[in-house]
């Protein structure tokens, strides 16, 4: 079965950003540093943007964080990092919202958990402020449900109603059923305070994946608002990469999803700007998006003992995405490029056939000679120490020869008008 039809959502706009409708499925990621700390969390915004994160979330959980906002808003714009910032709320942000004008004008969205937003008579209140904000500023909100934080008053009662039924549910299908209508609940009175459809994203995040796949199932099916999809505490390393890679691919592949976080733990110290690169292979390995050239290489066996080949296909890998930037920029469509570097004579020369350029490297026993292939043609073959660079410069003159120069953007009206 191919990919299915984009189910219909309604385009939100966040910032310069548009989610939904029929926009590219965006990719979105969030700090880890203490928002409080105005320049480590404007570095962090700015290495995700660098990666590619469309928007980038910040949490905001008490008053100094609120303070900061604006300012790490100015140190971005000041570099020329337009990335929207979206503010993660919690508990408090009725109040951190209303008190701190200045922080939510700096940011683009607000996240609203409708499971901590307050308990019983002052759940709608506070939600209500929020929203009130939200209206005041004109910024659009994402209602984000999570498994961890359920609305307990609302899991309850769906418990209680569903014991009273002939054939109940499982307690999980109750609580997946809970999670969708705290998110459905919740945008209609965020409507009915004055929000339009088109300002409310929806999400409904769980950890375990065949329970993400049908709480969105059900959720895509009851309402036409643009979904963030994502896997929370998806968890460290393979593990979270395969769950959420899991978990996303098949509700993409059914055309439901606008936005996606891959929530990775990062190891201690580890790279942040990792989520966003996972986020971005997934769109791209599935053909939904391009990003930055994919190097196709083959996982090595016995028939290739050297480690020339692994070497070559990372330098490679790392090469392309430091050019990336710059190609992206002066060249039109060179994120699809294809690019193979193969092990052996067995797969090699048919592999790098079906990429823009290919290399086969020579197997144990082979002649050491790497023929290389330029769009299924065997152009020229390398030799010895220099390979590696000489194969870099064969890429860097595909890149220049073979996609037209990008048109000069267009001046923004500020710009004109100065
Ligand atoms: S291409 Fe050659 S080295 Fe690579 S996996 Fe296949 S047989 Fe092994």
């Amino acid at each position: 079965m191919g990919l299915l039809a984009r189910r219909t959502s309604l385009p939100v706009k966040v910032g310069d950003v548009i989610v939904g409708g029929t926009a590219p499925i965006v990719v979105q990621s969030m700090t880890n540093t203490d928002t409080a700390d105005v320049a480590r969390t404007a570095d962090q915004v700015e290495a995700l943007a660098a990666a590619g994160s469309e928007l980038v979330r910040i949490t905001v959980d008490r008053e100094d964080a609120a303070r900061a906002v604006p300012f790490i808003r100015e140190r971005l714009d000041a570099r020329g990092v337009n990335v929207p910032l979206v503010g993660d709320f919690h508990y408090i942000g009725h109040k951190l919202l209303s008190q701190h004008p200045a922080c939510a004008e700096a940011l683009a969205k607000y996240r609203i958990n409708p499971g901590n937003v307050g308990f019983r008579e002052k759940r709608d209140r506070q939600f209500s402020t929020m929203i009130e904000v939200a209206l005041k500023h004109q910024r659009p909100v994402r209602i984000g449900v999570n498994w961890g934080s359920l609305d307990q008053d609302l899991a309850v009662r769906l418990m209680d109603e569903n014991r009273l039924q002939a054939t109940p549910k499982s307690a999980q299908e109750v609580t997946q059923e809970a999670l969708v209508v705290s998110a459905l609940q919740s945008a209609a009175r965020a409507e009915e305070l004055g929000m339009a459809a088109d300002q409310i994203i929806l999400s409904c995040k769980v950890s375990d994946v065949q329970s993400l796949i049908a709480v969105y199932a059900n959720l895509a099916s009851r309402c036409s608002y643009a979904l963030h999809l994502g896997l929370t505490e998806a968890g460290m390393g393979s593990k979270g990469i395969v769950a959420s890679t899991a978990a996303m691919a098949i509700l993409l592949q059914q055309g439901i999803g606008d936005t996606i976080r891959v929530s990775l733990t990062p190891a201690p110290d580890g790279d942040r700007t990792e989520e966003v690169i996972v986020a971005q292979q997934i769109l791209q390995t599935m053909g939904l998006r391009s990003f930055v050239p994919l190097v196709t290489a083959c996982p090595g066996c016995g028939r290739t003992t050297s480690t020339v080949f692994q070497r070559l296909a990372e330098e490679i890998q790392v090469h392309i995405r430091r050019q990336m930037p710059v190609w992206s920029r002066q060249y039109e469509g060179v994120e699809a490029m294809t690019v193979a570097v193969m092990g052996c004579i067995v797969n090699g020369p048919g592999e790098s056939k079906h990429a823009n350029i290919g290399i086969s490297l020579p197997g144990t026993g082979e002649e050491p000679a790497a023929p290389v292939f330029i769009d299924g043609e065997k152009t020229i073959t390398l030799r010895g120490t220099g390979l590696a660079e000489e194969f870099k410069r064969l890429v860097e003159d595909y890149v220049r020869t073979h996609y037209p120069p990008r048109p000069a953007a267009e001046p923004s009206r500020d710009t004109a008008a100065a």
